[in-house]
């Protein structure tokens, strides 16, 4: 999401007459689009924003630093006094707002700040600039109203807003016709696509409208939530040619108190239940799941529940975080906070098991036929690099002049995080 939010901010600089500079060194403005979900992420924000600083100033640099994201949310005009290096504020909700901004500083000579929020940022339509020409995030909605007691989503990004269906559709329609192959289609939660709409849709009739776009040939979506996601989506994917038989369904824990405790308003048996739906539907699903690690409370039985999860659903793939502290949020205030030697050796536990059912996963595929979208040259000299439908990663020999093009792969050999193979002829 933050990645797609660079190409809009992108998007809005070059329909001002901006182009990309080769090097921070070089550029008239550099702009950090940050995330706050883990500390992790904060700290990296910080260490490169120091780096920046340093290079203010040297030789007459008069680089206009400027921080967007969520940690520009999250701090606001604190980062201006904290951070004398920085120029200009701008909140997730209020990029629109970017040429305005830099009118405003260049006007006032001063540093400005908007994190505001743009009660319309969801109608509106902002440029993005996109440079992949093969395959396009779209976001159809924006914010969260779960609040699940871990994450600073809802209140950095606001609450969930659905972006009209004929703005999606007609975004869609254009990739199509500019050749782009796949899209994304991006939200916090796309199962509960369409609240507070005029134009009345679900996601699955989203599904179905995009799909229907000339030149498009793969959809795919993240993120669903488990608790939403309903037997009509099951059915869309099972029944839309275009919409790939991939998802990503982060669970969490698998242990059912410290999913309550989470605010995930799931079961470890509903999950189950859907993914057993899931896969009766559609057989070959490849499934994804983020799961964190040294929850407030997580005691090493309910640590012993996620594992037996992960054996029993049996995930391509998956990814896995410590837990953070992150402000606002309601878990800060639950007993039981685990040191950090218990969070890593629950972390490295977790990612070995999956591992081995990472590469179980990718074997079953060796001798299969495999549409893949080619996306180019491979790093492995020589190569091609793509990937299925399922989203997993194939390398073959073959021509560059394919890229774009959908081709049958047959799958060879098997890594945990790839799969090789040969064209089929
Ligand atoms: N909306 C999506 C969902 O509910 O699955 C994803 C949101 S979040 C950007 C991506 C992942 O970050 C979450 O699924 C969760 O595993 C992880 N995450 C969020 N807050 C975290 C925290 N405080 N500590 C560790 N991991 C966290
Ligand atoms: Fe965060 Fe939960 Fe919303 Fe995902 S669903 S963004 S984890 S609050």
């Amino acid at each position: 999401m933050n990645e797609h939010d660079s190409e809009r901010m992108a998007g809005i600089l070059e329909s001002q007459g901006f182009v990309p500079a080769a090097s921070a060194e070089d550029a008239e403005m550099v702009i950090l689009n940050t995330c706050s979900i883990r500390d992790k992420a904060e700290q990296k924000f910080y260490s490169e924003l120091g780096r920046l600083a340093h290079l203010k100033g040297r030789g007459g640099n008069k680089v206009t630093i400027a921080v967007a994201g969520c940690i520009a949310q999250q701090e606001g005009e604190k980062l201006l006094s904290r951070t004398p290096s920085v120029d200009m504020v701008i909140g997730p909700s209020d990029i629109a707002r970017l040429s305005a901004m830099i009118e405003k500083k260049r006007d006032l000579g001063r540093p400005v700040v908007e994190t505001g929020g743009d009660p319309e940022y969801h109608r509106r339509l902002v440029p993005a600039s996109r440079t992949d020409g093969l395959k396009a995030w779209v976001s159809i909605m924006y914010g969260c109203d779960n609040f699940c007691t871990y994450c600073v989503v809802p209140y950095l990004r606001g609450r969930e807003r659905s972006r009209p269906p004929r703005d999606i559709v007609a975004e869609v329609r254009v990739l199509g016709e500019q050749g782009y192959r796949e899209i994304t289609l991006l939200g916090q939660n796309v199962n509960s696509y369409g609240k507070g709409l005029q134009e009345p849709c679900t996601f699955p009739e989203l599904l179905r409208r995009v799909q229907d776009a000339d030149g498009i040939e793969r959809v795919r979506f993240v993120t669903s939530h488990p608790r939403d996601l309903s037997d009509a989506l099951i059915d869309a994917i099972r029944d839309l040619t275009k919409v790939c038989e991939s998802i990503h369904l982060p669970v969490q824990s698998g242990a059912d108190r410290v999913l309550a405790s989470m605010n995930r308003r799931y079961t470890s048996a509903e999950y189950r239940d859907k993914v057993q739906k899931l896969r009766k539907a559609v057989p070959d699903m490849v499934i994804t799941t983020d799961i964190i690690v040294g929850f407030p409370g997580e005691t090493a039985d309910d640590f012993a529940c996620t594992l037996r999860l992960l054996q029993e659903v049996e995930y391509d793939n998956i990814f896995a975080f410590k837990y953070s502290k992150r402000t606002h949020t309601k878990a800060l205030g639950i007993p039981g906070h685990l040191a950090e030697e218990v969070k890593e050796e629950r972390l490295a536990q977790v990612l070995e098991l999956q591992k081995g059912i990472s590469l179980r996963k990718n074997e079953h595929h060796i001798g299969s036929v495999q549409e893949v979208l080619v996306e180019g040259a491979s790093k492995k000299g020589g190569m091609l690099t793509g990937r299925t439908r399922g989203n997993k990663s194939v390398n073959f020999p073959g021509p560059v002049h394919l890229r774009g093009s959908l081709v049958n792969v047959r799958i060879i050999a098997a890594g945990p995080n790839s799969l090789s193979g040969e064209l089929c002829v």
